[in-house]
């Protein structure tokens, strides 16, 4: 006998929530009757979700449209103080980011705290929960308008699971992180790597939203990379794809961070920049003007004006960047790629060497039209990234986020 299934109606009724909140967040201002076109849905589930949606200050009416519904209806966007997500970051060694979002993904608060956190017998989810607790005591919102909390840690992390699996920067591992702190601060909890956070940023509000394919590159303490594919956070099979950083660069080259040898962080993280840097000043030790011991922003500004020890290092940088970068166009022929990084200036010499090496390698036409964006990364938008990984899960349906 054939299996009874029941469609939950609750559940059905949520997904078509999500859909039509999703579609007013993409094409406000929007009218019903063009929501019933985008959705496919019918006419009387759409007036009857968006009345629903308008009464819990969701969703706004602005302007007028002329509505076959019977009546003039008001334009639908989304309230952005309809409700709120936190997000929080943990990028640099010791250094706690949260903020506050509203639903339009922007930053209604942030602070930001030294906490010392590189110790595997550091109680990170006590810390975490008592500076959330500590954020919400000074919000200016109450906290029954939050959504949730998103956060985003370095190294591989297990987002189904919600655990911190390898952070080599604060050396933690196998660290199960959402359970315990959705339990604590009594709200839903996401984790993900911070690189997935910035991708999961630029799809909703910043410069990949027009695209569904494109990748984000992060350079600075190491070398990341987010990539959506197909509308959607790619992860690979265990969940720890994207190791951009970690791709072959040099045969048998310097020892990198993971163990291997030769790895392109090894050469185009900040640390990488600096080692090339030692190893000129160790080649020519006689040369004055590589005689002080400069940072990395020093050596930037030091090539662009000329120094042609510091630029050839710097083009050999961007050589090595452009060639692996190009070797990702090529497979995955995206629409856009989006480089970023506290440090990240598009005059850079890197960046003009990167280019020429990309424009090489990257085969036949695949790079006649491709927006490369570089864009530098502040510490709040890091935390940013996290939170949306909230505002994903509240407009897009369980279908859409793998939930
Ligand atoms: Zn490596």
């Amino acid at each position: 006998m054939g299996k009874v299934v029941s469609v939950d109606r609750n559940l059905m009724r949520s997904m078509n929530q999500s859909t039509l909140l999703n579609l007013i967040r993409t094409h406000a201002p929007v009218s019903r009757t063009q929501l019933v076109q985008l959705s496919g849905l019918s006419t009387g589930t759409v007036v009857s979700i968006a009345t629903d949606l308008l009464k819990q200050e969701l969703i706004m009416e602005q302007g007028v449209a002329n509505s076959n519904l019977g009546r003039k209806a008001g334009l639908l966007r989304v309230h952005p103080n309809g409700a709120y997500v936190l997000g929080l970051s943990l990028v640099e060694n010791d250094e706690i980011v949260i903020v506050l979002l509203n639903l339009l993904g922007e930053i209604v608060q942030d602070s930001c705290w030294q906490v010392q956190l590189h110790d595997s017998t550091v109680n990170v989810v006590q810390v975490i929960t008592e500076k959330v607790e500590t954020f919400l005591q000074n919000c200016q919102v109450p906290r029954e308008k939050i959504l949730g909390l998103g956060c985003g840690f370095p190294g591989n992390v297990n987002s189904q699971t919600g655990s911190s699996v390898d952070n080599w920067i604060h050396n933690w591992h196998d660290l199960s992180i959402t359970d315990p702190l959705s339990q604590a601060l009594r709200m839903p909890v996401y984790l993900d790597n911070v690189v997935n956070c910035l991708g999961s940023y630029e799809k909703l509000y910043g410069h990949g939203r027009p695209y569904r394919d494109f990748l984000v590159i992060t350079l600075g303490r190491g070398v990341g990379m987010a990539m959506i594919l197909n509308d959607d956070l790619y992860r690979g099979s265990r969940g720890w794809g994207g190791e951009f950083g970690h791709i072959p660069c040099v045969p048998d080259g310097r020892r990198c961070e993971c163990g291997n040898q030769g790895c392109l962080e090894a050469y185009v993280a900040d640390h990488g920049i600096l080692a090339s840097y030692h190893e000129l000043r160790h080649k020519y030790p006689d040369d004055a003007r590589l005689a002080a011991d400069l940072s990395l922003d020093e050596i930037r500004t030091a090539a662009r004006e000329g120094n042609e020890h510091l630029r050839s290092l710097l083009a050999q940088t961007g050589q090595y960047l452009g060639t692996a970068l190009a070797s990702m166009v090529n497979i995955f022929n995206p629409e856009c790629v989006i480089l970023t990084g506290a440090h990240v200036h598009p005059e850079d010499v890197l960046f003009s060497s990167m280019r020429e090496t990309m424009h090489r390698y990257i085969f036949s036409r695949l790079d006649d039209d491709l927006p490369l964006i570089i864009t530098p990364v502040t510490s709040t938008r890091w935390a940013q990234g996290a939170g949306t990984l909230v505002l994903r899960h509240f407009f897009l349906s369980p279908a859409q986020t793998g939930a």
